[in-house]
């Protein structure tokens, strides 16, 4: 590696957002590009990946497709190189496995030589003589390395969200959803599961959990899933919804004022945080079976209920406090293992502390990112999944992830290398 050398792009992680950004950089070989993720190599949210977990968008909102169907990293040229094409075709199944979609990430990873795993971004200094940014990584080795990058692209994605009593809690079995599959050898012994939150992870495990106690050797007796919400509530796949994941919403939705935005995000929960109606249908099935054939499970989903407090008592007993949303009462859970599928949540990194005066902030202090994606008055700062207050619900959505890298290509060119289909929906907002 050339550390002298200033590199036109540097992007910090390696998560799908920025992997789809080298992936699109590579058909420009005269845009010299770095990107560099800690961990030591990519794993897609590991602790859920269930084999039969499948993505909640279509294959074709893959890494480069909505921007550049040409490509040869696409999905289809993927299947196509590993022979797998025509099954995939008679299947007809759109929506692909967690696993696979991991797997086509690794395929790409491995024909992209400037991505760098085990680099720890730890600060970020402006050089005004070179006038470049200075980053500092700290190695898998243990040593300082410095890159020098004329833009920089933020690809370190979200970080698991719990209550904050529970976060402190120091107990091997209250964990986030975000570990599911590395605890889940301690099942075993496990009498009483309690769940809390109805999102997409919660009902993964739920539905992972039910397919466990069907095994003879399960020790599991009950089941518990609480959740705030009213009813256990489907994603929106609506044809009119998926009209809302478009560059068009996206186009109106910036223009919005903020307290105009934060009054339609908070009620757009169905269009992104719901669970896949097909899961729904699964866990139902399995339920009205276990029912049917007497099943020694007892299963509890409380709705209309949020998690208070929690209580360990020693390493065999916990107690949740829920207090009831509509009945208004409290009530207590007793559980022996608790699991906090309670989503994930935007964290400004401390590396950028050294230009802090660089950046736009909101008042929130969140990014105050322009409509580039960019978030300093020089576009050389760009952000991914970290635009959710000024972009819309659309941030974390895969599917626009091309769509974005094509816009902060097309801001580092200075012009349209990538083109975007405008009037796309049936609907005008
Ligand atoms: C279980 C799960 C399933 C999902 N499924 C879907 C789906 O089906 N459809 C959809 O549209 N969205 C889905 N999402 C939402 C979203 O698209 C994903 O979370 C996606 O991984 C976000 O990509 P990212 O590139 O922003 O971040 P991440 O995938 O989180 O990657 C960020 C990377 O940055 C690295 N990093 C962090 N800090 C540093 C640092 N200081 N230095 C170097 N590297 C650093 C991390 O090691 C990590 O590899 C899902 C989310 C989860 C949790």
């Amino acid at each position: 590696m050339n550390k002298q050398m200033i590199h036109d792009l540097v992007g910090i992680g390696i998560g799908p957002f920025n992997l789809g950004l080298a992936a699109l950089a590579k058909n420009f070989p005269n845009l010299n590009t770095k990107f560099f993720d800690r961990n030591a190599s990519f794993n897609w949210h590991p602790g859920l990946l269930m084999p039969e977990t499948r993505l909640q968008v279509p294959f074709f909102a893959d890494l480069v497709t909505p921007a550049d169907p040409t490509s040869r990293f696409t999905y289809m040229n993927f299947l196509k190189t590993k022979g797998r094409f025509f099954r995939f075709g008679i299947q007809e199944n759109n929506f692909i496995t967690r696993f696979e979609y991991n797997e086509y990430c690794q395929w790409v990873i491995s024909q992209l030589p400037n991505l760098h795993f085990g680099f720890t971004c730890e600060a970020i200094h402006f050089n005004s003589q070179k006038d470049c940014y200075d980053l500092y990584f700290r190695g898998a080795d243990g040593h300082s390395y410095l890159f020098h990058g004329k833009k920089i692209v933020i690809g370190v994605g979200t970080v698991p969200s719990m209550p904050e009593c529970v976060a402190d809690c120091d107990h091997d079995l209250v964990f986030h959803s975000s570990n599911y599959l590395f605890k889940k050898e301690m099942l075993s012994g496990q009498k009483h599961i309690l769940i809390v939150g109805s999102g997409q992870s919660a009902a993964e495990i739920f539905y992972d959990l039910l397919q466990h106690t069907s095994n003879s050797s399960s020790v599991i007796e009950s089941i518990s899933w609480f959740t705030r919400a009213e009813y256990i509530f489907p994603m929106d796949g609506s044809k009119f919804a998926f009209e809302l994941t478009s560059p068009d919403y996206i186009d109106y939705f910036y223009n919005l004022p903020d307290t105009i935005k934060q009054k339609l995000q908070s009620a757009q929960n169905r269009l992104y945080k719901g669970v896949n109606k097909e899961l729904i249908d699964a866990i139902y099935q399995r339920l009205y079976l276990n029912a049917l054939h007497d099943s020694r499970l007892k299963v509890n989903i409380q709705t209309n209920t949020e998690f208070d407090q929690i209580r360990v008592e020693n390493q065999s007993k916990i107690n949740l406090l829920f207090y009831h949303l509509t009945k208004e009462q409290f009530c207590e859970y007793p559980a022996d293992m608790a699991i906090f599928a309670t989503g994930y949540k935007n964290v400004i990194p401390e590396f950028l502390n050294p230009v802090r005066a660089l950046i736009q902030w909101k008042e929130d202090g969140n990014y105050d990112a322009n409509k580039n994606y960019s978030v300093d008055a020089n576009d050389s700062v760009f952000v991914q999944n970290a635009d959710l207050q000024s972009h819309g619900f659309n941030s974390a959505d895969l599917g626009m992830g091309p769509l974005r890298n094509a816009a902060i290509l097309n801001t580092i060119f200075g012009n349209e290398q990538f083109t975007f289909e405008k009037n796309v929906t049936f609907q005008h907002f």
